[in-house]
């Protein structure tokens, strides 16, 4: 029998798949795409038909140097790459370098990894499909005219080194409009009033919901001191219990989208490092004498379809596990969003019957984390749903009207498996309508509406995705990409664009209106889905953009203004009062004077909540006298060593040649030090705080300490910090205790 080969793109998978089949078959990794657009050049005809030339990519000779020479030796060459359009592709370019040697491809593809998937795939191979590589083509030549003709002109604009994304672009331009509502917010006073209340010995909390019978609302403090003489006066009395049975229903499983965003609320993981992770989990895992197995299904997917199959070995587990009553007796079924490509079933574990806890020992805690998530919500998924008691207080006193709200689990059903942010259960007091309460305690609190908030990069995929933008295999490159670029920061989980990523945005919505609108951008993703189903052909898609795209550009190239030359500002020189300019060098953005060279005053700026520019005041320049030299008498002063760190040195200098450290007069917290903090630099120049009994005692923090107790952990110092998203703040360092508060 001749041998057959099966290829792969990572070795991970060989692993897995090895231990599948017997000596007929060899099995290679391609190690990803082994060809692509060149590099130094577009690669692409333009005109009439948009022709991509593709290159072997530099490293992978040796790969395709091999795969020939195994090709040459085999039957058949079964091209098993990722069951999506991506893979279609790698598994196009494999066969195209690989043909003059030997040209029975078959290609196979499979959803899991198991023994039976990979067997029914190898006794159901199929041709490779044209039309799934026409539309990565259409994508992947999209991309390149945007980024190969736009870059150079940022280049020239704006700064060196730039470039511009298709979709990036979009998605950038939802954070930019999100900041600038942010900054033409405007504050709204309202004064919110709780009320605890006592009975014999129940004590409960209201909250004032009514008034005269409206939606209460309290804008001022007149307003809010008159109410509170008013209810002094009142009595406060338990009206009416309402009682509702509540149904919450299970969520449908994982697909890309929703596993990005609740790894990201739950761990705080990027939707790279989620989708990496994924994959691993995908392509096979070190299981001990299990060997190397595949744990998920395949996770770039936008269906939530389940094989039957898995279906029942779920239901068959929950009901032996947990029992009957927790599995409906008919199977939950999901519906997929109408524009998904439904090939895909949704993300869930291979064998739903292996809980996360049987293999924990084998898994790095990321992998686990992120099986035990997607195995929870896949058999939360299938089963029945939970019945929330839920009890309500109605309370009156005099024209206000209060509320308290308690509930009760009356049956868990899939909260028992999964139950996100965990379901207080918060019992009322058996008490009877009529009942009066004593009014303990009014709290009353001024507060101010909030801006909207920053996206996360779990709000930004959903909301990609809800606006149609991006697909499964590329939110993750979006935001990476946008972060790469500095467009965008991440900061405390927001998503904050930079000064450079504003401008840039700016321009771009000015000179090409199509490419930035949300719309125009999901109307592309839906041609390259219907190039991928034989309902568009390729080059036609690419034609009608080219008729847009090219125009726009030539006058972009004309009309765009420079950025080079600075934007104004209302901010005046400090030396000749002309308006100030915001620059972008090398480290950043920057304000210099319009009369440069003449002035060649610079500062460094930051932008308020209002987004108004201010200056960050340089530090004091004449020296600050701090005490008297005990050894000479002479003032003492503070210095900047070379490497940043400030230290007190005598003013007689050379002639004496006093120092001594600067002391933050903060003491050491190590118990039984008697030093106090002193600032310190690395020789790379990064301050830090040092204990003054070093080397005897090592205590060290990277940011100033305040002599402050920790509320949570007792730990006897916090230190300063500073971040955009939260102002000026202390922070506990603390390993793993989390405490932090405003600076006020
Ligand atoms: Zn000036
Ligand atoms: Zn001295
Ligand atoms: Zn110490
Ligand atoms: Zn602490």
């Amino acid at each position: 029998m001749a041998t057959h080969l099966i290829i792969v793109e990572s070795p991970a998978k060989v692993k897995t798949i090895k231990k599948f089949l017997g000596k007929g078959y060899k099995i290679e990794a391609s190690l990803g795409h082994i060809r692509d657009l060149p590099t130094k050049e577009l690669g692409v005809t333009e005109g009439e038909e948009f022709l991509p030339t593709y290159v072997i990519i530099p490293g992978k000779e040796k790969v395709v140097n091999k795969l020939q020479k195994i090709a040459a030796k085999v039957g058949n060459i079964y091209l098993a790459p990722d069951p999506d359009r991506e893979g279609e592709a790698i598994a196009w370019h494999i066969a195209e370098v690989i043909k003059q040697k030997n040209s029975n491809f078959l290609r196979i593809q499979f959803n899991e990894i198991t023994k039976r998937a990979v067997l029914e795939a190898l006794n159901n191979p199929r041709s490779l499909d044209e039309k799934l590589f026409n539309s990565q083509q259409a994508r992947r030549i999209l991309d390149r005219l945007v980024g190969y003709k736009i870059s150079p002109l940022l280049w020239k604009k704006v700064q060196r080194g730039l470039s511009a994304g298709r979709v990036q672009s979009v998605a950038l331009r939802l954070l930019v409009e999100r900041e600038k509502e942010r900054y033409s917010f405007q504050p709204q006073e309202y004064w919110v009033f709780k009320a605890l209340l006592k009975k014999s010995e129940y004590e409960l909390q209201a909250d004032l919901v009514k008034i005269s019978n409206k939606k209460a609302k309290i804008t001022n403090e007149k307003q809010a001191s008159e109410l509170k003489d008013y209810l002094a006066k009142q009595q406060f009395i338990l009206h009416k219990i309402e009682q509702k049975q509540q149904k919450r229903n299970p969520k449908p499983p994982f697909i890309t989208s929703t596993l990005q965003q609740e790894a990201n609320i739950r761990f705080n993981f990027s939707a790279s490092r989620t989708m990496s992770i994924a994959q691993r989990l995908y392509e096979g895992v070190d299981l001990g004498e299990k060997g190397t197995i595949a744990l998920i299904t395949y996770m770039r997917t936008d269906s939530v379809r389940i094989a039957p199959e898995a279906q029942k070995l779920a239901r068959e587990w929950i009901k032996k596990t947990l029992g009957s009553k927790y599995c409906p007796p008919k199977a939950k079924k999901y519906k997929t969003k109408s524009t998904a490509q439904d090939a895909h079933e949704a993300i869930r574990p291979v064998d739903p019957t292996l809980t996360p806890e049987e293999i924990r020992a084998y898994l790095p805690a990321d992998q686990f984390k992120l099986y035990k998530l997607i195995w929870e919500r896949f058999i939360a998924s299938q089963m029945t749903s939970a019945t929330i008691l839920a009890t309500i207080f109605h309370i009156q006193a005099g024209k206000t009207l209060w509320q308290t709200k308690g509930e009760q689990i009356a049956f868990p059903g899939f909260l028992k498996i999964y139950s996100p942010g965990k379901i207080k259960e918060n019992l009322l007091p058996n008490l009877t309508e009529g009942t009066n309460f004593n009014l303990e305690k009014l709290d009353i609190k001024q507060k101010f509406t909030q801006p909207p908030a920053r996206y996360s990069e779990a709000t930004l995929v959903k909301k990609m995705e809800e606006l149609g933008i991006g697909r499964p295999s590329t939110y993750a490159t979006i935001i990476s990409t946008l972060l790469a670029r500095k467009y965008a920061l991440l900061e405390e989980k927001q998503l904050i664009p930079t000064e450079l990523g504003m401008s840039v945005c700016d321009l771009l919505i000015q000179h090409f209106p199509k490419l930035l609108d949300v719309n125009f951008t999901a109307k592309m993703e839906e041609e390259l889905d219907k190039i991928a189903i034989g309902e568009k052909d390729w080059q036609e898609v690419l034609r009608e953009f080219a008729k847009e795209f090219y125009p726009t550009l030539e006058a972009a190239q004309k009309e765009m203004r420079s950025l080079k030359n600075g934007e104004q500002t209302e901010i005046k020189c400090s030396k000749c009062g002309n308006p100030m300019l915001v620059k972008f060098g090398k480290n950043g953005p920057f304000l210099a004077c319009s009369n440069y060279p003449k002035c060649k005053n610079t500062s460094n700026f930051k932008r308020t909540e209002n987004g108004e520019i201010v200056l960050i005041k340089p530090e004091e320049q004449p020296p600050k006298i701090v005490g008297k030299c005990p050894k000479c008498g002479n003032p003492v002063v503070e210095k900047k060593a070379r490497t940043g760190a400030r230290f007190l040195a005598c003013s007689n200098y050379p002639k004496c040649n006093y120092t001594a450290s600067y002391s933050t007069k903060v003491p050491c917290p190590e118990q039984g030090c008697d030093g106090e903090l002193v600032e310190r630099s690395t020789k790379k120049g990064k301050i830090f705080y040092a204990c003054s009994n070093y080397p005897k005692c090592k205590f060290a923090v990277w940011n100033y300490p305040v002599a402050q107790k920790c509320p949570k952990c007792g730990f006897s110092i916090l230190v300063k910090k500073e971040s955009k998203a939260r102002g000026e703040y202390l922070a506990c360092p603390v390993k793993g205790c989390r405490y932090w508060e405003k600076i006020e």
